[in-house]
């Protein structure tokens, strides 16, 4: 067993793990990487990580300094249990829409939470733009000063998978990996772990896997920010080329619709044992079709980005997924068949 010094070294080192139904309706080996396993339960765990320390090294934290954040949810979290365990404070701007299960896990954290309509980032209004203004107002008048954690354009997000990520997958695979693919968000995960891999070897191949209403698929495949649809799914779909995913180029894209997502997560649930979130489907739907392309024979990674108990209100719950005309699974409404 290993001793570490605190929560924080409990950070990243996730195993991979086989996705046997992907694998085998392919002929390849799929294997998704468990980041619901770090302590904030996803892989923003990391981001919240190195943009602290980043900003630590920098000299723009002191103690009881105020970490501000627009996000989806995830990275307030990862950002909070870091705050916490080295003495900062979080405020954390999330759009409402986002599910009351990360809402309560941030407050149970102890940030303080600004909940804002969802509206897009070209309004001023937007999370992302509020929790900006946000931090330089508190920079201004907390005796201990503020920073703006910034995940999607703070390149230490980047940063963080380059030197974490890619490298537990290239060494978690021995070195024998053909394809990494995942949706996107800020873009850290998806171009941080290509960079990293990259170094490793120029052999390996990119794909993005982005849900319906993000415009990066469009951009990839016609170098025009078009959006189709709408999605469920949290913590993805992106309509910009964020600065941490500036110079990433995929080798496949792919769009997928939340059906064939939730589809993927349902099963692993009964057949694997695998409770994930939205993104995750997304992300194996997009390393099945990947894996297609490329043909058997091949390994091909993709990352589990965080724990189902975080959508249980939402993409679990039967009435929800009725009222968006999705695919509910039989077991969710199954009545008791013994008897006691
Ligand atoms: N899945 C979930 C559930 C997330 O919260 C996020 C981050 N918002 C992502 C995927 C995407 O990660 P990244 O920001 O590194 O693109």
């Amino acid at each position: 067993m290993s001793r570490y010094n605190s929560v924080l070294d409990a950070i990243g080192n996730t195993p991979l793990i086989r996705l046997h139904k992907a694998s085998e309706a392919t002929g390849c080996e799929i294997y998704g990487k468990a980041e619901f396993l770090n302590p904030g339960q996803s892989v923003k765990d990391r981001a919240g990580l190195f943009i602290i320390r980043d900003a630590e090294e920098k000299g723009l934290l002191e103690p009881g300094g105020i970490i501000v954040e627009g996000t989806a949810g995830n990275t307030g979290i990862g950002l909070s249990l870091v705050a916490d365990a080295l003495g900062y404070r979080t405020v954390i701007v999330i759009p409402e829409t986002q599910s009351e299960e990360k809402k309560d896990a941030l407050r149970l954290m102890g940030a303080e939470l600004i909940e804002v309509p969802a509206v897009p980032y070209k309004n001023p209004n937007n999370y992302v733009k509020v929790s900006g203004r946000l931090a330089e107002q508190l920079a201004r008048t907390h005796p201990q000063g503020a920073i703006w954690a910034n995940q999607f354009d703070n390149l230490a997000n980047r940063d963080g998978h380059v030197v974490t990520t890619a490298e537990e997958i290239w060494h978690g695979t021995g070195g024998e990996i053909d394809g990494f693919i995942c949706a996107v968000g800020t873009g850290g995960t998806l171009a941080g772990t290509a960079m990293g891999l990259k170094r490793r070897s120029g052999q390996i191949k990119f794909g993005i896997a982005d849900p319906m209403g993000a415009a990066l698929y469009s951009y990839y495949t016609t170098g025009e920010f078009k959006s189709e649809g709408s999605s469920i799914t949290e913590g993805i779909g992106q309509g910009r080329i964020t600065a941490n995913l500036e110079g990433f180029e995929p080798d496949f894209a792919y769009q997928i619709p939340d059906d064939e997502a939730l589809r993927i997560v349902f099963d692993l649930i009964t057949e694997e044992g695998l409770c994930l979130g939205g993104s995750s489907g997304i992300n194996i739907a997009g390393a099945i079709r990947m894996a297609k392309e490329m043909g058997p024979g091949h390994t091909i990674v993709t990352i589990l980005c965080d724990y189902g108990n975080r959508y249980q209100s939402k993409m679990f719950n039967p009435a929800f997924l009725r009222d968006k005309g999705l695919p509910v699974p039989q077991w969710i409404e199954r009545t008791p068949q013994f008897d006691v």
